[in-house]
């Protein structure tokens, strides 16, 4: 079963025995919590567009292990046609869910992996590539979700972890045993981990010699001994408990974030993929930060396609589609949301094939792509809050416009152009708090600030790929001033 239909993803899911706290409650089965059911029916859809031949190109590939059609999400990519076309799916799905469909996280933890596994086992003499290929055979074949968890939660950012006050702030071993290792910490804001098969962990930052305990990377299935979740909390998520329809603003999709726990958890070594070997974790950290910073240039552009469009209905639908400012800012909109799609293409274009064989994106063109998400969302959401006017925020609710004695007033005093029902303006403009202010306001605009990695870890990566050596001896060239020393790279 190399692909799952999306009532099979349900079931699997429903199997698992997940420890899970949601406001202070422990929940029975997850994928029928109101709450949490949107964030599975966005993960679901990564399924179903896969049974579609329709997007059979972008949504599926052929496993370079077995030959077998696989989903684009369990892939290792073997080409820079493969990294462009995941960039391709992303957008899809974006458009498809206007949320974070939160399954590209092990995707791209996977793809870090095969390649860091392979030079660790080269330089250290160990024998991790083996067992993550092991691990990704399964993955394949079971079509399994897999949840990327890299963030810890980080105590005091000034302090390695060896030195924090208290030791479980970033999530280390604590024992190592004959048949594998326990380990005790917490993984802060995981994405689609209830939705999730397994739970790939990998360490948060370059490790050094004395934080070696803490230089770890491991697989789990996510319903293991000793993992709680404790559910975060979204702008507006007690409106999925209303019942209604328009307020929610996208009832179907959504995404979460959780808080995983772990205490006292064995690992086998089978699932060990890093134990100790500090020297890699950056290299591990690097390369899965700049496949997630490219995967932003698909995710956030298909999630902003709906706003623009959202905003433009808004501006249909009261009369002031024909303003030119308003057809400007629409262009606007559009051409950011573009900006953020080209450099995630561009960077995939200029990818190149790693030692083990699958391709690793540009560094400087994704940290670039990520440093641009960080801003531009932030302005395409402005803009579309300035076209949707003020009772984006002010609307009264849902049930005052089905209340049989005020209904008829809020629909009479809501009306915009006389065509479009109120109905429909309400619903346009709950979709545009949604994605700006509510529920998908997680996934488009703090995940953009913060999701892999805060706007400064880019900036790093950009001054160290930059190459300002290179570009000084080229000034100096231009302006006939004698060369120092040799232009240490080919241009790009
Ligand atoms: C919606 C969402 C989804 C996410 N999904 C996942 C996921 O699925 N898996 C996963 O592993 N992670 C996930 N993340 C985590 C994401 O990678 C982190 O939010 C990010 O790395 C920043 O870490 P932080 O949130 O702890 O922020 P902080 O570390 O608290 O950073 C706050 C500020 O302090 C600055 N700062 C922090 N440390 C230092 C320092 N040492 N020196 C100088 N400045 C510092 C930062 O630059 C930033 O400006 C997600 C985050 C969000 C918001």
């Amino acid at each position: 079963m190399t692909l799952m239909t999306p009532d099979q993803y349900e079931a699997s899911l429903r199997k698992m025995k997940f420890k899970v706290y949601l406001q202070g409650e422990l929940v029975k089965t997850p994928v029928d919590h109101p709450i949490i059911r949107p964030s599975m029916n966005s993960v679901k859809a990564t399924y179903a567009l896969a049974q579609d031949p329709q997007y059979e190109d972008l949504m599926t590939a052929t496993s370079h292990l077995t030959g077998k059609k696989i989903n684009r999400f369990c892939h290792l990519h073997q080409s820079t046609e493969d990294l462009v076309k995941k960039v391709k799916m992303q957008r899809l799905l974006g458009r498809t869910t206007a949320s974070c469909f939160q399954r590209c996280v092990g995707m791209d933890a996977l793809n870090a992996l095969d390649s860091t596994t392979f030079e660790m086992d080269a330089a250290c003499g160990t024998k991790y590539h083996d067992r993550f290929a092991k691990f990704l055979l399964a993955a394949q074949e079971g079509d399994w979700t897999i949840d990327g968890a890299m963030t810890d939660v980080k105590g005091d950012r000034g302090l390695p972890p060896s030195k924090q006050p208290d030791p479980d702030m970033f999530l280390h071993v604590v024992e190592k045993r004959a048949d594998g290792i326990v380990v005790k910490g917490a993984k802060a804001h995981q994405t689609g981990c209830l939705n999730s098969h397994w739970i790939l962990v990998m360490p948060t930052q370059t490790m050094t010699e004395e934080d070696k305990d803490y230089a770890v990377c491991f697989a789990i299935p996510a319903d293991a001994d000793g993992i709680t979740y404790i559910y975060g909390r979204q702008s507006c998520d007690t409106r999925k408990l209303e019942g209604g329809d328009i307020d929610v603003g996208n009832k179907q999709y959504g995404g979460h974030e959780a808080l995983m726990v772990f205490e006292n958890v064995f690992v086998p070594w089978d699932n060990v993929f890093m134990c100790g070997e500090h020297a890699f974790s950056g290299m591990l950290v690097e390369r899965f930060a700049g496949y997630h910073r490219q995967s932003y240039g698909g995710c956030k552009v298909g999630v902003g396609d709906v706003l623009i469009g959202a905003a433009a209905l808004a501006a249909d639908y009261n009369g002031a589609a024909k303003a030119s400012h308003v057809k400007d800012k629409l262009i606007e909109m559009t051409h950011l949301n573009e900006t953020l799609y080209a450099c995630g293409i561009s960077c995939s274009c200029e990818g190149h094939k790693t030692a083990s064989g699958n391709y690793q994106i540009d560094l400087l063109l994704a940290n670039v792509c990520k440093q641009n998400v960080t801003r531009m969302p932030y302005e395409i959401a402005r803009l579309a809050e300035d076209i949707a006017g003020g009772l984006m925020v002010t609307m009264p609710s849902e049930k005052d416009f089905k209340n049989p004695e005020i209904g008829k007033v809020v629909e009479k005093y809501l009306q915009g152009i006389a065509s479009v029902p109120t109905e429909h303006r309400m619903r346009v403009l709950r979709l545009i708090e949604n994605i700006t202010l509510g529920t998908a306001a997680v996934g488009y605009r703090t995940e953009s600030m913060h999701g892999a990695g805060s706007p400064q870890a880019q900036r790093i990566m950009i001054s160290r790929q930059g190459n300002l050596a290179e570009k000084k001896e080229l000034a100096k060239a231009v302006a006939g001033i004698p060369a120092t020393k040799a232009s240490g790279k080919t241009p790009r």
